[in-house]
């Protein structure tokens, strides 16, 4: 992940503080940067992960009598890992943008 207008280069762990990632903004050049539809697709799938893995949980916890120890390990285990390994193809294949401004979002300065 890089930004497009000065080439500053985001290390994986700077990338795992973005908590908007339509609203970036460069820390080198001060651009705003998105990730635009890959971001959004990236959030809904993460999302769908997470849940996923809380469903698993719970199903475990229900039908093979799996100890609240258990589950708390699960969790442990589970989301670092899969979370882990889903934000850093992100990381890695992300492409920023330049954030356009969008109609009426902003008034040109005069
Ligand atoms: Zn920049």
């Amino acid at each position: 992940m890089h930004c497009p207008a000065c080439s500053h280069k985001f290390g994986f762990l700077r990338s795992l503080l973005i908590m908007n990632p339509f609203r970036i903004k460069c820390p080198s050049c001060g651009t705003i940067l998105t990730m635009g539809r890959f971001g959004a697709i990236f959030l809904t799938v993460g999302f769908s992960f997470g849940v996923a893995l809380a469903e698993v949980g719970l199903y475990m916890k229900d039908r093979h009598s799996w100890t609240t120890s258990d589950i708390v390990l699960w969790f442990l285990v589970a989301f670092p890992t899969v979370i882990g390994a889903y934000e850093w193809l992100g990381w890695r294949y992300a492409k920023l943008q330049e954030e356009h401004e969008r109609e009426g979002s902003r008034r040109k300065t005069e």
